[in-house]
């Protein structure tokens, strides 16, 4: 029996949970989470490892990259040259890159070709900014996962807060943060963060992960005919 591949992408603003919803969604499933943001990230570093500023300092170190990721224990891990960079691409240093090295077209072609190729061997559950719209536009099921921008500041705020404690930015800050990131994914002229036309909305705010992860796989089940 041939296996069908099956692509489900998920996009949204930063902190709406696309991130724990599409892994949780990809396990229940038996499908490859392939985390995109993760690849812009590892880019940023190594352009923050060579001190590449300029579009052409960092277009020259693409010809020497090789991303991948890779899976321990269930968990993705990202690897650059065969380096696990997981964890140090989660500094706010490298999220400001990652913002910075996405707007490159060059650097998005790069990405794309390497994100449509994982698609295209296995079924994934794919989140990004750009997946339904660019890179899977024929994707099974497209969901775009928001919340409002208060809500998505608190919870993101709350992480902090366990995370840093006293260090934690305080509530204002953590909204004004998510406001100006909205605005900068939302308005740039290379494949802005935007709702596909046949993306199906699920609105967070209102709910809890256990809600929300409930009411994502019955968004796929409702589209997928073997669930
Ligand atoms: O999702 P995450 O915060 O890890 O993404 C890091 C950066 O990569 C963000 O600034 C986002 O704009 C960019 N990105 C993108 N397209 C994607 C995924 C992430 O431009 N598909």
């Amino acid at each position: 029996m041939q296996t069908i591949i099956r692509n489900i992408a998920i996009d949204g603003p930063s902190g709406a949970g696309k991130s724990t919803l599409a892994r949780r969604l990809a396990a229940r499933l038996g499908y490859v989470y392939v985390d995109t943001g993760a690849m812009y990230r590892a880019i940023a570093l190594a352009a923050l490892r060579q001190n590449a500023k300029t579009t052409e300092e960092i277009l020259a170190l693409l010809t020497d990259l090789t991303i991948s990721l890779g899976y321990v224990e269930g968990v993705q891990r990202v690897f650059v040259n065969d380096e696990d960079v997981s964890d140090l691409i989660r500094t706010p240093e490298v999220s400001m890159g990652a913002s910075a090295v996405s707007a490159i077209p060059e650097v998005r072609q790069f990405l794309f070709d390497l994100q449509q190729q994982l698609a295209a061997k296995q079924s994934v559950v794919m989140d990004g900014r750009d997946i339904g719209t660019v890179v899977l536009p024929n994707a099974d099921v497209k969901i775009f996962l928001t919340a409002s921008p208060e809500q998505r500041a608190y919870r993101r705020y709350l992480e902090l807060q366990e995370k840093q404690k006293d260090a934690a930015p305080d509530y204002e800050t953590v909204l004004q943060d998510v406001i100006q990131r909205d605005h900068q994914d939302m308005t740039r002229t290379i494949a802005p963060l935007r709702q596909a036309e046949d993306a199906v909305l699920l609105d967070t705010t209102e709910y809890d992960l256990e809600q929300s992860e409930a009411m994502l796989y019955q968004i796929c089940k409702e589209r997928l005919t073997e669930l």
